[in-house]
């Protein structure tokens, strides 16, 4: 079937430093199927993935109605370009509306692109529904954030390498501390210009970090107050990741038990990308009311991919799958498992410091600065255990499992962890 040659780890690697440019600092270990919770190497050695392409597989590796979906429609029609109309895109755009609770969906490809796009709406929103003055806008972000690689978005990052010589920056940003809201208060309240707040649920790149209870609630309340979009970016903790739909699921039709007694906030503009698509193709959406979406016409933005009939039909497929195999509560429950046998290991451990996350969105904190590489050896071991992982700067490292795992499976990879830890005490 394969057209390639079959490669040594060895080889692909040496291939990949030769011809590849170096903006990646992978883990060696080289892939070569997938199935599920599982993954394998080029040698044949199985392993857990416990990073799930960071949270795009939640469904699990080639979930088999992802790829009969994606197969079958590249045998009918890729792609037409938003020049004519497709007979999948208006289906995927009404499924998603109803199952989020939006009026409207602006398709693109990448979780950055769709930043970009939830960006340029709120922009447009802010002249011409709040009336500020032209070029005036600010939106508020969070120190730490993550919101992807593009010139505008890294303009806004606090992270050195990721910005270091790519100037000149975008202006119209405003930073302030994450999971403080006293901070948002008074940047909201000194200023008439601001026209959105632009925020994670729970900071997944910058090492899982879950902000106060009721600080999104609040948030968003303070949004409302000043007149000021709440953007929710959901690309990595949405789709089930962290135990609901979303991490904050509001007003949605998901039926997902975990929605309910848990404080809503509905963003007026949500962001996913990521696990819309299982992993399986690159699919991302902006979503928001008519009131602001309405403020895009024809020609203000675009992607000649974006909303093609492929991409319409997996994401289709693959939230069809978060309901039907009730992936959200299956994440809580894993997730609740997770951290409390951990934590019975962490509690006599000088290697660990805390394991903390939500859903199946989780990290654990090396007993070391940020300087060390114990993380990365620990990753290192993990592999040669049977489990992939990858740290996040230095010493964090992520645990994030496709959402199809079962618990037999969660308490196996348990053990792996807690043995691989153990060879470092
Ligand atoms: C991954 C991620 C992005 C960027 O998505 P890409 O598809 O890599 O462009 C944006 N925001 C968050 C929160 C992410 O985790």
């Amino acid at each position: 079937m394969t057209v390639l040659e079959q490669l040594t780890s060895g080889d692909a690697i040496a291939l990949e430093n030769k011809y590849g440019a170096h903006n990646y600092h992978p883990l060696p270990v080289v892939l070569t199927r997938g199935k599920g919770v599982h993954v394998w190497d080029v040698e044949g050695k199985k392993y857990y993935d416990f990073l799930s392409a960071y949270s795009a597989v939640n469904q699990g590796h080639c979930h088999p109605e992802i790829v009969n979906a994606m197969t079958e429609q590249a045998q009918e029609l890729t792609l037409t370009s938003r020049a004519f109309y497709n007979d999948k895109l208006g289906q995927y755009e009404k499924f998603a509306c109803e199952l989020f609770g939006f009026d409207k969906l602006l398709p693109m490809n990448t979780g950055a692109e769709a930043v970009e796009t939830a960006l340029k709406i709120t922009r447009k929103w802010a002249y011409e529904v709040k009336g500020i003055d032209e070029n005036e806008a600010e939106i508020v972000v969070c120190e730490n954030n993550f919101h992807g690689r593009t010139t505008t978005i890294i303009s806004f990052s606090n992270d050195a390498t990721a910005r270091e010589n790519f100037g000149p920056y975008t202006k119209g940003f405003i930073k302030i501390e994450y999971d403080n809201i006293e901070a948002l208060e008074d940047v909201l309240k000194n200023n008439s210009n601001i026209a959105g707040f632009l925020v994670e649920p729970i900071q997944g790149e910058a090492g899982v970090y879950v902000p106060s209870d009721g600080y999104l609630a609040k948030a968003k309340a303070l949004c409302e107050q000043y007149n000021v979009l709440f953007i929710a970016d959901e690309v990595q903790t949405g789709i089930a990741r962290t135990g609901r739909l979303l991490a904050t699921c509001g007003n949605c039709s998901c039926k997902n038990k975990m929605c309910s007694g848990t404080p809503d906030v509905k963003p007026d503009v949500l962001i996913l990308g990521k696990a819309l698509s299982g992993g399986a193709y690159p699919v991302s959406a902006v979503l928001a009311n008519d009131n602001i979406m309405n403020v895009i016409r024809p020609g203000n933005h675009g992607s000649t991919f974006g909303g093609n009939p492929i991409a319409a039909t997996v994401a289709i497929a693959a939230l069809k799958v978060i309901q039907e195999e009730n992936l959200a509560e299956n994440a809580h429950k894993l997730g609740e498992l997770f951290r409390e046998e951990l934590n019975k290991y962490i509690e006599n451990s000088s290697v660990v410091k805390l394991v903390r996350g939500k859903g199946l969105l989780n990290a654990i904190v090396i007993n070391d600065d940020e300087k060390s590489n114990k993380a990365w050896d620990v990753c290192l071991a993990l592999r040669d255990n049977g489990l992939l992982a990858k740290p996040t700067h230095g010493n964090i490292i992520r645990f994030a499992p496709p959402l199809v795992m079962t618990e037999e499976q969660l308490l196996d990879c348990v053990s792996i962890i807690v043995s691989t830890l153990k060879e470092f005490e």
